[in-house]
This record gives structure tokens, sequence and C-alpha cells, in this order.
């Protein structure tokens, strides 16, 4: 995985942790493409919690609404600025217990702040880990909360981020969701599901 995809990393494009904190509530059932084309127009306006918190949601669901889910998005986003400046001093906090607190961030959305902002370890299990592992063996789990324990239990702490973003690349590349691209797949030997003859779907 590492040979590869040795640039793999997070698509989204920010320069600090709440802006990161802003695109990845805003890529919920969005592409990271339309977040960038977003987040590109937004940052050049807004860019700090202060701003977003002087917001009424209706103004910011006129910045954001090519991506879906909007108006959910912009009530979490100012609420979330809100709560970073009350609660810790304008700056994004660095734990998970203090960003599963903030509206609108799960544990997945925690986990990408943890280890793509602060370099801490973390396993966001997004749609393409989730699928993507389960297709390798490596969790058998229905709740990506589980599957992200299965995989933390044989990815050692300092490789979970990188591993996290290889098992996406990979998971858009070639373990497409409707048509994994097996014939190609340099992990065939390995998976579970090719290895039960259910690629020749
Ligand atoms: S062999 Fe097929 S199912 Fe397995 S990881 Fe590769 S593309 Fe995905």
């Amino acid at each position: 995985m590492a040979e590869n995809y040795p640039d793999a990393g997070t698509s989204l494009v920010f320069e600090t942790p709440f802006e990161l904190l802003v695109a990845a509530i805003l890529s919920a059932q969005c592409t990271d493409k339309q977040v960038n084309r977003i987040t590109d127009r937004l940052f050049k306006k807004y860019n700090k919690p202060q701003d977003f918190a002087r917001l009424t949601p209706e103004e910011l669901e006129q910045e954001i609404k090519s991506c879906g889910l909007y108006r959910n998005k912009s009530r979490f986003i100012i609420e979330s600025a809100r709560e970073i400046i009350k609660s810790h001093g304008g700056c994004v906090p660095m734990t998970r217990s203090e960003l599963e607190a903030l509206p609108g961030v799960g544990r997945k959305t925690a986990g990408v702040i943890i280890g793509v902002a602060y370099g801490g370890s973390a396993l966001p299990v997004d749609t393409h880990v989730f699928r993507v592992a389960r297709r390798l063996g490596l969790s058998a789990a229905r709740e990506p909360a589980k599957v992200e324990e299965d995989l933390a239990a044989c990815v050692p702490s300092g490789e979970r981020m990188p591993f996290h973003h290889r098992l996406i690349f990979h998971g858009r590349a070639i373990c497409l969701a409707r048509k994994p691209a097996c014939h190609k797949c340099s992990l065939k030997e390995y998976c579970s599901f090719y290895q039960s003859g259910s690629e020749l779907y």
C-alpha cells in the first residue's frame, strides 16, 4: 500500500485546524473536490471562528449551498465556532472528547482533526475505509467504530493515519464501491473478498 500510494494524504485544502474542521464538516456526503471549490471562495471571506460566529445560518447557507445537507452544516459550523470561542479560547481542541462535543463533529471528523491537523494517532473510518477494510478481511464488523477498533488492533499507532489515507486512495482508484477492479489490484492475494471468488460480480 505504501509503495502504491506514496503520496496518500488528505485531499482537503486548509491552512489551520479550524479551516480543516470547517472543510471536514462540509465533506459529509460531498466530494473533497466540491468542498475545496466551496472553501476556496469561503475562506477568502471568513476563516476564523470569530468570522463564522458572527454569521446567521442563512448567511452561511448562501456560501455553501452547492454541497449537500447545507442547512445542517451551516448551523453546525456556526455553533462549533461559537463553542470554540466560548470554551476553548478560539482554538480547535485537541482531544477526542472535546472535539466530539462540538456540534456536527462525530467520531470520524474528530479523528481527521486529531490525525491531520495535529499529527496524532487516529484511524477515522469513512465509507472507503469501511468498504476496503471489510473486503480485505481486516474486519467483519458492521459498525464503523468496531471496524476502527479492529484496524487499530493490527495497525501500529504511528501508521494509522497513513494507513487510513492509503485505504481511501485504494478505495477511490481500484476497490470501487460498485465494481472493484480486482484484476489490477496488487492486494488480491491478501484479500478475503477476492479469495472467496466474489471478484466476478
Ligand atoms: S482484490 Fe478486489 S476487493 Fe480486494 S482489495 Fe483489491 S479491488 Fe478490493
